[in-house]
């Protein structure tokens, strides 16, 4: 037997929020009007108050609404599979499991907290919401999320990946939602960066930009993001839970837990529970988050406090960072393109409490296609991240002798990035080097805090 089942009785109905659990405070966001802590009048302008409040909350244990356990029940809980024919291709005497969130309507594990955001924004009276997104699949989570209550959305998509991924486009449009090429004439922050160079082929911080500015300009709309914040780290928490218990029933613990890492909420979502057991009962398990060579925001970057966006309207951060104004390589894992990082995973990483390592795309891709052609399933680019290190750590249980318990989080299917596999299998995908100089550049324009 390769699966292990949970019945949908034993989903979790409560998330999991580190923030009880962490050994010291972390730090407050700042406004970047006032130069002073955020508050309440200033986050209200964009978020329902029962997101706002998980943001900042010290609540061990939050109830998952009905409606939102309803939902995620069509997917959830998602299967935990034992990599048999990985490990025997490898030759490894570490047993690998893995937590598939790809079963999901938008094909990642981004739909968990697209779901909860949706409903809260709904319940307070909002019915329309602004996003961003990159390679697509949070902005298709999201307009699945808003079509089932019934909401309507607007997507600011990274234009170069609006031409790149057309099928990720037709899938928001299936679903209701309007999809705008960024940076657009629609927003100042667009139309700033068009007068500059009116080819730009945006960012996510310039998508960002846009999606908040529109929804702090209007009464009717909110804005949500898919990943960095406290309350989407905790929406995330279930795949860890669910994970546990699953490992449960085969007798089975973690040595190491791995998830790639962009903003860090599938890294957040399946590590944080083991994190807490390491923190509260002294557990050996270590959580790894895997980022890319080119985009290393936490094996290379500063621990500061930075903006979350280039045009400077959301709140400045304590993370680890490469610079607001970094635009990183054109990489084929489109969602691990993002200069920041959430600001838990950044502390527990300043704190000692978890780890991190890069890969290079040339290994993601290679270990990817092998995860393929054993388990016959797709991996999204950036899920490969996290197959890479996993596989990596085998070949070296396969070296010492030693029989690791290893677990990776497979955040998602690659169906739409078939153009990718096509770049491998040519030969025609090429390594990026560390962009030292550009970081260094970005980095003199944090802001002074
Ligand atoms: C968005 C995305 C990621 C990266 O985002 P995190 O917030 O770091 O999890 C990873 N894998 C998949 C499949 C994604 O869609």
């Amino acid at each position: 037997m390769h699966k292990i089942y949970l019945d949908a009785k034993e989903m979790p109905t409560q998330w999991y929020n580190i923030l009880a659990d962490l050994p010291t405070p972390m730090e407050p966001p700042i406004s970047p009007f006032t130069g002073k802590p955020v508050t309440l009048d200033e986050l209200k302008a964009i978020f329902p108050p029962a997101l706002i409040e998980q943001e900042m909350s010290s609540e061990r244990w939050i109830d998952i609404p009905e409606k939102v356990l309803d939902i995620l029940s069509i997917w959830r809980p998602t299967p935990l599979i034992r990599a048999k024919r990985l490990e025997e291709a490898l030759g490894t005497p570490a047993k690998i499991y893995f937590k598939y969130e790809g079963v999901s309507p938008a094909g990642s594990h981004k739909p968990n907290t697209a779901v909860a955001q949706a409903y809260y924004n709904k319940i307070s009276g909002i019915n329309r919401l602004t996003t961003e997104t990159g390679a697509g699949q949070w902005g298709s989570a999201l307009s699945v999320a808003c079509k089932m209550f019934d909401m309507s959305c607007r997507v600011y998509m990274v234009k170069v990946s609006f031409h790149q991924k057309p099928y990720r486009k037709s899938f928001m449009h299936m679903f209701g939602a309007e999809v705008i090429p960024s940076p657009s004439e629609f927003t100042n922050s667009g139309r700033a960066i068009l007068e500059k160079n009116p080819n730009s082929n945006g960012s996510l911080g310039i998508a960002i930009s846009e999606a908040v500015e529109e929804a702090a300009g209007r009464e009717d709309t909110n804005y949500a993001l898919g990943s960095v914040l406290n309350h989407v780290l905790l929406h995330q928490t279930v795949i860890g839970l669910e994970a546990k218990k699953q490992l449960e029933k085969v007798g089975d613990y973690p040595d190491k837990v791995f998830a790639s890492c962009g903003g860090g909420s599938n890294f957040g979502g399946i590590a944080f529970p083991f994190v807490r057991d390491k923190i509260v009962e002294d557990k050996n398990v270590e959580c790894v988050a895997v980022e890319p060579a080119s985009c290393p925001t936490l094996t290379k970057g500063v621990f500061a406090y930075d903006y979350g966006d280039v045009a400077k309207l959301t709140p400045i951060m304590k993370m680890f960072t490469l610079g607001h104004d970094f635009e990183p390589p054109a990489i084929h894992a489109g969602g691990l393109r993002y200069h920041g990082d959430s600001p838990i995973v950044s502390k527990l990483y300043k704190d000692g409490l978890i780890n991190a390592e890069s890969v290079l795309q040339s290994e993601v891709f290679q270990y990817g296609m092998l995860f393929a052609q054993t388990e016959g399933i797709v991996p999204a680019p950036e899920s490969s991240h996290a197959i890479a290190a996993t596989v990596k750590e085998a070949l070296k249980c396969k070296e010492e002798g030693k029989e690791k318990t290893l677990l990776f989080c497979l955040s998602g299917h690659g169906f739409f990035d078939m153009g990718s596999y096509d770049a491998y299998l040519d030969g025609k995908l090429v390594d990026f080097e560390y962009p030292e100089e550009e970081i260094k550049k970005s980095m003199e324009n944090l802001p002074k805090i």
